[in-house]
């Protein structure tokens, strides 16, 4: 065996282990668990606990926790040892079925938006059986979702899991039309991690990375990324150790990492994994952004996974490829004929519509303080919801539209014109790079995304909406007499109601959010302006319709993103203002100082040309008082805000009157930066940090 096919997998319970490891009954229950969602008994959970377990010790662990992702979205574990000590002074090891599949954390210190006071501080986790447990750092982690006491969902896990069923359920109500009756449909999810690499050095000297993620402060480096050098570029010897570290501890925790370049900023860089199933994917992506922050150091490095960690530079996403499929079939695949592919349609026209409708949930679901940074920045999608189909899609819709028939356009061959090159099959659609959500050949491709969120939400939205436009559909057809004809009726009326949401132009082309606007779509800028859509009546119907969450549960989850992002941009604004007084004003002053030293010397000695020294000072001294006043304006508007008890009026007043006033300190900041001696500034600057060797 090669070395990758050796270590692959080598840290989880899968499928391989569970046929190996488990007695064939146990197996054979457990497989429908995870299959077809069949409830699981005490007995069987005990059997799996212990080859669970056995496997696990003989890996070398030594504890067990249940991993879960509460409404932060970061991931959580406590770690529990598998000693269970015996009356003469031995221990045995043990892990029943119980402690499998059911854990009791203390829920009190994690947000719960109100869900739950503190003294009520009981919380459950449960075992999600269909996402494989591993080994990490010598402890058994068994994925799984949390809920209150009162059962109230406390996680990101267990709303994306109802929204997988509801959207299964519904897409085989679609399917039995087209006569098929598969045993498993669902979503999948590829997602591209863009992220960062400084060296250490520089970060640790950077008190604003440290705290927020991304730089507070910074003048624009000489270079930037105009020469599109760094895309596709050779990779670092440094970097190229960090990824192929990376490579092998993913692999052998059975995440399929596949592809990995430069992107386009200077340090920027992608890794994407081959796509599974939607929760397996998003466990996946959590797992692997914390591997990459941890093996970073290995390489003196470190991993910068905030959406925008330098202004003026590219900042980072995490494009969510998504579709679904039927018992391993993708739905999306529009064959070489789409226009006769009426199932297809069926599913294209779902989508189409589900964003449309629910556009201002979909922008909801990556709504955040650093993704607001990198929204409409001419780097990544406006925050204007549109979907891109490509040329040849776009033909087909319209020919729906206008009752008129359409011709496949067939494989057109490419020429190269160079005759030992291979000649192969054009693509029928070239990219659009400016889309938020592009039809990519066989699947979607939300590019809204920001690289540090966690995808279960986004993806909890996408299922659940597409859900309720394939129950729409099955709605309608059911009460008519002959399926085919009525199916394409419902396409053509589906589709011109919905067409103003196709947009295969450039999103980035400034005209293009007047024309969004006059076609009523809507441009959600912030993330206080796109949150409430949360809490829309629609909304919470249609949550509630599908039984993923409770109108509680949704109000509890608008709580905790408006309280997060006003966190946020607190602890921004409290580091803008403390560096500012410590760091860059005592740096600045004293460089002042030795030019007003020198000034003096120089007029004692009878020099009197002295326009250079005069102007530099008079231009530092403009800033001293502009960041000293600037800082005395931030720290006022913060108190003025904290006295704000609404959390939406909070996180606008943070959005417009503290945000202008971090910014207004960072300009003079910067403009000094220009000025003052290269020893004396007291950080490393932009061209330190991006351009290392
Ligand atoms: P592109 O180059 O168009 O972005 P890739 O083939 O590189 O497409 O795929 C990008 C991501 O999309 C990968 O993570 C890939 O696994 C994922 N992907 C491909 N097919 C699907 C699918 N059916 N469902 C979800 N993700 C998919
Ligand atoms: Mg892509």
């Amino acid at each position: 065996m090669s070395r990758i096919t050796e270590l692959y997998g080598e840290l989880v319970f899968n499928d391989r282990v569970m046929q190996e490891r488990l007695p064939k009954a146990t197996y054979k229950v457990l497989a429908q668990t995870i299959n077809e969602g069949k409830p699981l008994d005490i007995e069987i959970a005990d059997a799996v606990a212990h080859a669970m377990k056995e496997w696990a010790i003989e890996k070398g662990a030594t504890h067990y926790t249940h991993w879960f992702q509460p409404l932060t979205g970061i991931t959580s574990e406590k770690h529990d040892a598998f000693i269970n000590p015996q009356p003469d002074g031995s221990t045995l090891l043990s892990f029943s079925g119980k402690e499998l599949i059911q854990g009791e954390p203390d829920a009190s210190s994690f947000p719960s938006g109100g869900l739950r006071a503190t003294f009520e501080a009981r919380g459950y986790t449960a075992w999600d059986p269909t996402s494989y447990a591993f080994i990490k750092d010598e402890v058994l982690c068994i994925p799984t979702a949390f809920i209150s006491y009162t059962g109230e969902a406390l996680d990101k896990k267990t709303p994306l899991l109802r929204s997988m069923d509801a959207i299964a359920r519904e897409a085989k109500r679609v399917l039995k039309f087209f006569g098929k009756s598969p045993v498993q449909v669902s979503t999948t999810v590829g997602p591209e991690q863009e992220y960062f690499l400084i060296k250490e050095e520089d970060y640790e000297q950077r008190l604003d990375l440290i705290l927020t993620g991304r730089t507070l402060f910074g003048a624009a480096p000489c270079k930037g990324q105009e020469l599109e050098e760094h895309y596709f570029g050779a990779i670092r010897p440094n970097v190229n150790r960090f990824m192929q570290e990376l490579d092998d501890e993913l692999w052998k925790l059975d995440i399929p990492a596949n592809t990995k370049h430069n992107e386009v900023a200077p340090s920027q860089h992608e890794l994407a994994p081959i796509f599974l199933t939607t929760n397996a994917a998003v466990d996946a992506n959590l797992l692997t952004m914390e591997l990459m922050r941890k093996l970073a150091p290995h390489q003196g490095l470190v991993c910068l996974q905030h959406e925008k960690p330098f202004e003026g530079i590219n900042g980072s996403g995490k494009h969510n490829n998504w579709s679904i499929s039927a018992d391993g079939a993708n739905l999306l695949d529009p064959g070489k004929t789409p226009f006769e592919n009426l199932q297809f349609l069926v599913f294209l026209t779902a989508v189409i519509k589900a964003v449309d409708e629910y556009q201002g949930l979909l922008r909801m679901s990556v709504a955040s303080a650093g993704n607001d940074h990198r929204l409409g920045a001419n780097e990544a999608p406006p925050a204007i919801i549109s979907i891109f189909l490509g040329d040849e899609l776009e033909a087909v819709v319209r020919a729906i539209i206008n009752s008129k028939a359409h011709k496949a356009s067939g494989d057109v061959m490419m020429d190269l014109g160079v005759p030992v090159l291979p000649t192969f099959i054009k693509d029928n659609t070239d990219r659009n790079r400016t889309s938020p959500f592009a039809f990519t050949g066989n699947k979607f491709e939300f590019r809204m995304a920001g690289s540090e969120v966690n995808l279960s939400d986004a993806n909890m939205v996408l299922n659940t909406i597409v859900a309720k436009a394939l129950a729409d559909f099955a709605d309608y057809v059911e009460s008519q007499e002959d399926f085919e004809k009525a199916a394409r009726d419902y396409l053509k009326q589906v589709l011109t109601d919905h067409q103003r949401i196709i947009f295969n132009g450039d999103n980035y082309n400034e005209d293009w959010p007047k024309e969004a606007q006059k076609r009523g779509l809507l441009n959600l800028k912030t993330t206080p302006q796109a949150l409430p859509q949360y809490v829309a009546d629609t909304s919470v119907e249609l949550f509630e319709r599908f039984k993923v969450l409770s109108k509680v549960e949704v109000e509890s989850r608008y709580e905790v993103k408006l309280e997060h992002y006003s966190k946020k941009v607190n602890i921004e604004a409290l580091t803008t203002s403390r560096l500012a007084r410590r760091q860059y004003l005592p740096a600045i002053i004293e460089f002042a100082t030795v030019i007003a030293s020198s000034i003096a010397a120089k007029e004692d000695v009878g020099l009197t040309a002295l326009t250079a020294e005069k102007e530099i000072l008079a231009r530092l001294n403009d800033c001293i008082e502009a960041i000293y006043a600037g800082a005395g304006a931030l720290d006022a508007a913060l108190e003025e805000v904290a006295k704000i008890e609404d959390s939406l009026a909070n996180a606008e007043a943070y959005c417009e009157k503290v945000l202008p006033k971090m910014e207004a300190v960072r300009a003079a900041v910067d403009e000094a930066e220009l000025l003052v001696g290269d020893d004396y500034w007291p950080v490393p600057t932009y061209n330190q940090m991006l351009f290392y060797t």
